[in-house]
C-alpha cells in the first residue's frame, strides 16, 4: 500500500519515548507550524489526471481521500506506534471498531478465537454474537488461568484476545504466557491495552502481536472524543488492515485524531500522576471500615500484584474498584442501596461510566456497564451489587477521599 509510505519526520535516532510523544508525526507543512496541523478535509487535490491515476493505483505516494489516508490521522498513528513500540498503527473511529477491524482482517468463517471472559462487555458481544453470525466461533476462558487458554486451543484457532487489567475487577493476565500459547498454535495474540496505555505497559515487549486501543479513554485523556486504534507490524497493517478499512470505512475523523494526537503529548505524565493518586486512594480505601474489598493491581493484596508489577511500570493504572460493606444476609438489594448511597453522596466525582478522564469518574458496574448480564452471570464474573468503580483523574486525592467518606459515614 504505497499511500502508507509517506515520508517520515526528520528526527534524530534513538529518541526517548517522552520526546517521541511530543514530536513523532509527519514533516510540517509548507508553513512550518510547530503544533501539528488539523487537516480537516475529506479529499486531496491531484495535480493532473495522470498523477491521480498513478496514486489510485498505489504507484505513487500521496494522500487521496480521508477514509483511508489523512495527514492528521497518520500523525496520530505514527506517534502511537512509536509509544507502543510497534512498526505501525491504524486508527479507527472507536475502540470497538478497532476490534471489528482486527476480526475482519484476521478471521474468516470456520476460524476459532479464544477470548478472556473478563473483557469489555461489547467485546464479548462482538466476538460471541456478531462474529458468530459469520461462522467464527469464540471460546471464553478465565482471564488468569493460563491452563484454560491452553486447553481451549483447536487446530483452527487463529486469535487469542485478552485485556489487562480488566474492567472493573482489574484482573491481570500473563501476556508472555498467552503469547507463547498463541504462537505455538500458529495463532496471534491481541491485547486490549486501554487501562494501562503504552505509558505503563507495552504488550509487544511480552510477545503480543496486536495492541488494541480505545483512544476514547486515556489517549485523549480528557473525555472529548471517541477513537480507536490497532498497533501492529507494518506488513499486517498495510496488507491486512488497510484494505479492510478502505472497504469497510471505520475511519477516524481527522478532528478526533488531532485531539488524540495532542492528548498523547501528556499521556505519560497523566498516567504517572493518575496512577500514583489511584494507589494513594486504594490504600486509603483498604483502611475504611465501610469497604469490604479493594481491587487495584498496585496493592499487595491484589491476587496478581507481582505479575502486574513485573509487566507494568507505575502504580497499577488509575482504575480502582471496591465493594461497599452491607449487613450480612440483607441480600443484593441492601448491597445496591449502599453502593448507590456512596455514589450519590459524591459532590466532586462525575457519575458516568466513562474512564480515562482528568475528571475522576464513578460508576456502579452491576447496573450500568454490566447491567445487561443476568444476576447469575454477574456473580460468576464477580461483579456484585455492592461494587463501585472509580477512575481516578487529576483531582486532589483529599477531595475524592472526602467525597467517598461522606457516603461511608451515612451507611
Ligand atoms: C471503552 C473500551 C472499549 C471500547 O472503546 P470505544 O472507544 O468506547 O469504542 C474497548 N475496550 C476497553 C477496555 C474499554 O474500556
Amino acid at each position: 500500500m504505497a499511500e502508507r509510505k509517506i515520508p517520515r519526520k526528520a528526527l534524530p535516532a534513538g529518541l526517548g519515548r517522552d520526546t517521541l510523544a511530543v514530536r513523532e508525526g509527519l514533516p510540517a507543512s509548507a508553513w512550518g507550524e510547530n503544533s501539528e496541523a488539523l487537516f480537516l478535509t475529506s479529499s486531496f487535490v491531484q495535480p493532473d489526471a495522470a498523477t491521480a491515476a498513478a496514486r489510485f493505483a498505489n504507484e505513487e505516494e500521496a494522500f487521496i481521500y480521508s477514509r483511508f489516508t489523512n495527514p492528521t490521522v497518520m500523525m496520530m498513528e505514527r506517534r502511537l506506534a512509536a509509544l507502543e513500540g510497534t512498526e505501525a498503527c491504524i486508527a479507527t473511529s472507536s475502540g470497538m471498531s478497532a476490534i471489528l477491524l482486527l476480526g475482519m482482517g484476521l478471521l474468516k468463517a470456520g476460524d476459532h478465537v479464544v477470548c478472556s471472559q473478563s473483557v469489555f462487555g461489547s467485546t464479548v458481544a462482538l466476538f460471541g454474537r456478531e462474529f458468530a453470525k459469520f461462522g467464527v466461533e469464540t471460546s471464553f476462558v478465565s482471564q488468569t488461568e493460563v491452563g484454560e487458554w491452553r486447553a481451549a486451543i483447536r487446530p483452527n484457532t487463529k486469535l487469542l484476545f485478552a485485556e489487562s487489567p480488566t474492567n472493573p475487577l482489574t484482573e491481570v493476565c500473563d501476556i508472555r504466557a498467552l503469547a507463547g500459547i498463541a504462537h505455538a498454535a500458529g495463532a496471534g495474540l491481541a491485547v486490549d491495552n486501554c487501562f494501562c496505555t503504552p505509558a505503563l505497559q507495552r504488550p509487544v515487549e511480552y510477545g503480543a502481536d496486536y495492541i488494541i486501543h480505545s483512544g476514547t479513554k486515556y489517549l485523549d485523556g480528557q473525555g472529548r472524543v471517541i477513537a480507536g486504534a490497532i498497533c501492529a507490524g507494518e506488513n499486517v497493517v498495510n496488507d491486512t488492515f488497510v484494505p479492510v478499512l478502505r472497504s469497510a470505512g471505520m475511519a477516524l475523523s481527522p478532528f478526533n485524531a488531532w485531539v488524540v494526537l495532542k492528548g498523547l503529548e501528556t499521556l505519560s505524565i497523566r498516567m504517572e500522576a493518575q496512577s500514583a493518586r489511584a494507589l494513594t486512594l486504594a490504600r486509603w480505601l483498604e483502611t475504611q471500615p465501610a469497604v469490604e474489598r479493594v481491587f487495584f493491581p498496585g496493592l499487595e493484596s491484589h491476587p496478581q500484584h507481582a505479575l502486574a508489577m513485573a509487566q507494568q511500570s507505575g502504580c497499577g493504572g488509575a482504575v480502582v474498584s471496591f465493594i461497599v460493606r452491607a449487613p450480612r444476609g440483607d441480600g443484593i438489594a441492601a448491597a445496591r442501596k449502599n453502593a448507590f448511597h456512596v455514589i450519590d453522596s459524591t459532590r466532586v466525582c462525575s457519575i458516568t461510566a466513562n474512564l480515562g478522564d482528568t475528571k475522576t469518574t464513578i460508576t456502579h458496574p452491576a447496573s450500568t456497564s454490566h447491567g445487561r448480564l443476568t444476576e447469575g452471570q454477574r456473580m460468576a464474573a464477580g461483579i456484585t451489587q455492592g461494587m463501585i468503580r472509580l477512575a481516578m483523574g487529576l483531582d486532589d486525592v483529599a477531595d475524592i477521599q472526602a467525597d467517598l467518606a461522606r457516603g461511608f459515614a451515612g451507611l
